[in-house]
């Protein structure tokens, strides 16, 4: 081990990474090497000048073997890189269904344990699965936050719950679109819904037929409950002998912009 420890490879003041981390610099993108404290986008070729390979410096430092030794920008060009030759290569798709059938089968399990026997996890791994579990959770969940709150600025609502009023019960949206328009997932809206304290509609209602049927029950509704066989000429009737929207809206147990919309008439003058 001495060998890596040479004083003529430590720059004098530089960080060094711990034992079983790599250590990455987030502000100027890069990892840092153990070995001498130095930055580079990738140590993969840098650790040959501590006569190492990158094998050999993974083991030194107890760091994994299936995890990049290269800054984060480069691991996600490089894993941009293979998904792109993967796609364009049948040789490739012929290779990883070989994989994924020896991973279904467990021969790719029982080929590391034997490969793996004897050796110690290495530290980084224990990190690893500690940090995925509980950092990544949390950059997911602040990582939709951060577009919830985009998506709400953008639509100018002023808080959660009058967006949900907005979207889902004024306008009626579906489960998906409230979810589209809010950037956030279906089962978020469901969730957030009942938090709020607003009934789910059952699926048929969601749907532009179910939207129709909806209407057309409450045109029904509404004609018997005035007593009459045509609700949009009762309504422009009332309208002539000078009845308000308001007043017409009490009348048929709806809302203003329903009476608005059946009696073809819009506009602010005779709200009251
Ligand atoms: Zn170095």
């Amino acid at each position: 081990m001495s060998r890596f420890n040479g004083s003529q490879d430590v720059v004098q003041g530089a960080r060094h990474s711990h034992y079983g981390q790599l250590i990455r610099d987030e502000d100027t993108d890069t990892v840092v090497c153990h070995v001498c404290g130095r930055a580079f986008r990738s140590l993969g070729a840098h650790v040959r000048v501590h006569r190492m390979t990158a094998a050999e410096y993974r083991q030194e430092f107890g760091l994994l073997r299936t995890k990049p030794l290269s800054a984060r920008s480069l691991s996600q060009e490089q894993s941009r890189a293979h998904v792109a030759i993967y796609a364009a290569s049948e040789e490739a798709r012929g290779h990883l269904s070989a994989g994924q059938d020896m991973a279904r089968s467990g021969e790719l399990s029982r080929k590391r344990r034997d490969a793996d026997r004897g050796r110690p996890d290495p530290p980084q791994l224990r990190q690893t699965q500690q940090d995925s579990l509980t950092a990544g959770r949390g950059t997911r969940a602040s990582a939709a936050d951060a577009r919830l709150a985009t998506a709400l600025r953008a639509g100018g609502f002023g808080d959660l719950g009058q967006a949900l009023h907005a979207l889902y019960v004024t306008s009626q949206h579906s489960i998906d679109d409230t979810a589209r328009a809010l950037s956030i997932g279906r089962g978020r809206v469901r969730r957030l819904l009942a938090e709020h304290g607003i009934a789910i509609r059952s699926t048929g209602q969601n749907s532009a037929a179910g939207r129709r049927a909806r209407a057309l029950l409450n045109d029904r509704k509404a004609a018997q409950r005035v007593g009459t066989p045509d609700i949009a000429s009762w309504l422009r009737e009332r309208r002539k002998e000078g009845a308000t929207f308001r007043e017409l809206a009490k009348a048929t147990g709806r809302s203003i912009p329903w009476v608005t919309a059946r009696t073809g008439t819009c506009g602010p003058s005779r709200t009251q």
